[in-house]
């Protein structure tokens, strides 16, 4: 077990924010994690727990310790007609474990292709992309309660996961760290391809029998023409969520902008697209200092540079009083800011 005092973070986080933690150690078992939380020198000072930080933004020095899941492994723990269940540990790569999936022909996962990340955190805000969420395939997590120091196991329902959104954003902040997902996928796949962009990418492909082979790869090269890739270019993609707002409020601002774009939700609710209001106050492509908004796509924050946390924070509640003031609807940030 190894300690690592005053380490930089800045090769841990997809925004290259320079910043430092007290204290930052590895772990890649569930023993060396439990002996690690009894460590007296640690035992009572603030955790974080790190996937790919990928969806993180330091704002600050992390006066704590940083504890870096690489809890390893893929194991088939059961199969019936239709399902294959894989016990994935939560320090996998997101996307290989895709490809691993796609390379068995295990259908479920492809239209997550090229999410950045570790499988341990794809629950916490129940990742999604083109038509599909985590919660689609996830059977059960298994997360160790760090106050009662006791493992738990969270069937789907109750880890109450919603647009981006799950019971680990909430209660078990802080108090639970995820250790390996339990996965539920289709043998004889179901092919998702409603997504408009997702259809053209195939005709492009000249693709003549769908397979999840085909849509895991027109993900990756939609994904790869319009997001900056972080090793090139420090960002956490999606930095805010697209807000929900009442139907009456829906209509009255289609009638001052026609072409706003608005999805309907269950219970006369409209989720808007963050990014098409971000655009519309002429923000995609701006830049301050090494701070901006992505030319291709205004919803993502990047860091050109020597940007600190804070910075990128300021930037980012701009853009929020920005779109306050002229749409009068507030964005909420899908980033975690420490
Ligand atoms: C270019 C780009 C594109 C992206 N596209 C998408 C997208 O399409 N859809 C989407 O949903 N997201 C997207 N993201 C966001 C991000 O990739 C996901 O949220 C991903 O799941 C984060 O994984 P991570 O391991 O990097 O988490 P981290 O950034 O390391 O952690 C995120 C949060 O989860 C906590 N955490 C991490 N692991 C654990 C654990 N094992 N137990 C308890 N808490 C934990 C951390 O403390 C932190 O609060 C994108 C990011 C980038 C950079």
């Amino acid at each position: 077990m190894y300690l690592q005092q005053n380490s930089s973070l800045q090769p841990f986080n997809t925004f290259h924010i320079s910043e430092t933690a007290q204290w930052f150690t590895r772990f890649d078992s569930t023993e060396i994690l439990q002996q690690l939380l009894q460590n007296p020198t640690i035992q009572h000072l603030p955790k974080l727990v790190l996937g790919g930080g990928s969806n993180i933004l330091f704002t600050k020095p992390f006066k704590g310790i940083i504890l870096k899941n690489e809890i390893k492994g893929i194991e088939k723990i059961k199969e019936d007609n239709d399902y294959v269940y894989l016990q994935v540990g939560a320090g996998e790569q997101w996307h290989q474990f895709v490809q691993y999936c796609v390379q068995h022909n295990w259908g479920g996962v492809e239209n997550l292709s090229l999410i950045p990340g570790c499988v341990g955190a794809a629950p916490i805000q129940n990742i999604g992309a083109y038509g599909v969420e985590v919660k689609d395939v996830i059977e059960s997590v298994e997360a160790y309660d760090i106050v009662e120091n006791k493992f738990i196991y969270l069937l789907n329902k109750e880890c109450h996961f919603g647009y981006r959104d799950s019971v680990f954003r909430h209660n078990y902040k802080h108090t639970h760290i995820i250790t390996s997902v339990i996965f539920r996928l289709r043998k004889y796949p179901i092919f998702n391809i409603q997504y408009g962009a997702i259809q053209n990418e195939l005709e492009q492909m000249q693709v003549r029998h769908l397979s999840i082979q085909a849509i895991s790869e027109a993900v990756i090269h939609i994904r790869q023409s319009k997001l900056p890739d972080p090793a090139v270019l420090g960002n956490a993609g999606s930095f805010f969520k697209n807000p929900t707002i009442l139907k009456s409020q829906f209509e009255d601002l289609k009638k001052k902008y026609p072409s706003i774009v608005g999805y309907p939700l269950p219970s006369e609710l409209i989720k808007l697209a963050a990014g098409w209001l971000i655009e519309q106050c002429g923000l995609k492509g701006y830049r301050k200092g090494d701070v901006g908004c992505h030319e291709k796509q205004a919803l993502v924050i990047v860091n050109y540079g020597k940007a600190s946390g804070q910075e990128v924070y300021d930037f980012s509640e701009k853009i929020i009083q920005t779109v306050q003031q002229k749409f009068a609807v507030l964005l909420e940030r899908e980033v975690n800011v420490i």
